[in-house]
Order: C-alpha cells, then sequence, then structure tokens
C-alpha cells in the first residue's frame, strides 16, 4: 500500500512499489480554492478519499470560501499504474486519444471524462495547471505542468526507471519530438516531479532521455531479452540514465 512523501509545501506523492520491483507514485497538488491529483496509482483503492483525508490532516479540506474543496484528477496517459484509482472520482481529464485506445471508458463506466487537450488550463486557486500534449510512451501521452511553481509531470516519458515503449499503445517514433518539444519548454520549468524512479529530477533529465532514446533508436544499444507481465519476452535497453522496454520493431 502507498506510503506519503511530502514533496514541498503544497505538494505530495503517494508512493510504492510494484511487484516487479519498479517504484510507482501519483501527486497531489494543493491550491486555494480547489486540489488536483495527477494520475492515480497501480491499486483499486479509493484514492479520493486518501486525498481527502490527506487534506483534512493537513488542515487544507476547505476552500477560502469555506466550503468543502472540491478534488479533480487528471492523467498524462491511460496506463494501468496510472489509472487503476480513476474509479473513485466521479469524472476525469485525459486525452481523448488514450481514454479511448487504453480502454477507460470501459473500465470507468461511471465516471464521466474530460478531453485534455493542447493548452486545456485547469485553474487551483493561485497555482494554474496545464495539459501539453506529448506523444510518444502512448498515442495520447500529455505533461501536465504547473505553471505557477515551474513543475513539470511528465508522467513516464522522463524517468530514471524503466520505461514501456512497446506494444500496441506505443507511438516510439514521435518519442523523440515530443522530448524536443519539452527542451523547447524549459523556461516553463524549473524541476521535474515523475511517476517512476527518483522522484525530483533537474530539466536537464530531458535531455539525457533524449540522449539515450536516440542511441536506442540509432541501434548504439545491445538489448539484452527480458520477461514482463510473467510471459512476455521484450528487448530491455539499459541506458545509465534509464531503461527502455522496445519489441523489435521499435528498435
Ligand atoms: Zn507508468
Amino acid at each position: 500500500m502507498y506510503h506519503l512523501i511530502r514533496v514541498d509545501s503544497h505538494t505530495w506523492a503517494f508512493e510504492d512499489r510494484m511487484p516487479d520491483g519498479d517504484i510507482v507514485r501519483f501527486f497531489v497538488l494543493d491550491g486555494k480554492q480547489k486540489c488536483l491529483v495527477i494520475d492515480s496509482g497501480y491499486l483499486l483503492v479509493d484514492v479520493k478519499g486518501m486525498v481527502s483525508d490527506l487534506l483534512k490532516k493537513e488542515g487544507r479540506d476547505l476552500s477560502s470560501d469555506g466550503k468543502t474543496k472540491e478534488i479533480l484528477l487528471a492523467n498524462t496517459h491511460g496506463d494501468y499504474d496510472h489509472t487503476c484509482g480513476n474509479g473513485s472520482f466521479s469524472s476525469f481529464y485525459i486525452t481523448g486519444t488514450d481514454y479511448v485506445n487504453c480502454g477507460l471508458e470501459k473500465q470507468f463506466p461511471d465516471a464521466g471524462y474530460i478531453a485534455a487537450e493542447e493548452g486545456t488550463q485547469i485553474e487551483l486557486g493561485e497555482r494554474t495547471i496545464r495539459y501539453y500534449l506529448a506523444p510518444g510512451h502512448t498515442y495520447g501521452n500529455a505533461v501536465i505542468l504547473d505553471e505557477t511553481d515551474k513543475i513539470l509531470f511528465p508522467g513516464d516519458m522522463v524517468q530514471t526507471g524503466t520505461m514501456f515503449m512497446f506494444g500496441e499503445h506505443r507511438c516510439p517514433d514521435r518519442m523523440e519530438e515530443s522530448l524536443l518539444k519539452l527542451i523547447g519548454m524549459k523556461d516553463l520549468y524549473e524541476k521535474i516531479y515523475s511517476c517512476h524512479g527518483k522522484l525530483i529530477l533537474p530539466p536537464d533529465a530531458v535531455d539525457q532521455t533524449l540522449s539515450v532514446w536516440r542511441k536506442v533508436r540509432q541501434g548504439q544499444v545491445k538489448p539484452e531479452r527480458a520477461t514482463v507481465f510473467g510471459t512476455v519476452e521484450v528487448d530491455l535497453y539499459r541506458c545509465g540514465f534509464c531503461n527502455f522496454y522496445c519489441d523489435i520493431k521499435n528498435s
């Protein structure tokens, strides 16, 4: 089960180690009027209830007009380790592409969905959040920027763990252009809060990811065979900064 990490004065992470050994986490961003959860982890648990308890414990459960703060959910992408807790919310933000491709409509038929697009803004009260599309890890992959605090939430596309780049939901041909887009946005963020591996990364982690990804794509890294989900054989590229699972046609 998750343990709680206070990341800064108004941001928290719920973190756990998955059965395969990888660390996964999702984030809670508190504003003056509303609270936003970014991704919802790999367990079918009441994430909204957990966040509500956290806000109460921290004395932050009321908005400035004395009402119970609304708790929103925004997904970076549709993979199960970022969406299992979605069912505890009445609606959630995600790109339309991942909502369809990753089967969230069938998985959470009772929840509404808000299609996140390039520039979609979520105002929390003196804390402004914005979506940027960044296909690669999935077709509908997005990063979420805390404009006020200058923090980038890249989901899986910048991390020091092992990134899944194989399978039908992946879009490896667009990964490079999306990493270049994040590099072009560097004046907008001063740190990166990542869902896997190390929690806090500097902005140049994007350059490092691009550098090793190019090496993988150019055949400069020799893969080893690995097994994921117990039975699926894939190529594992160990690149130092992070690793990638790719299938042969993507390598
Ligand atoms: Zn993930």
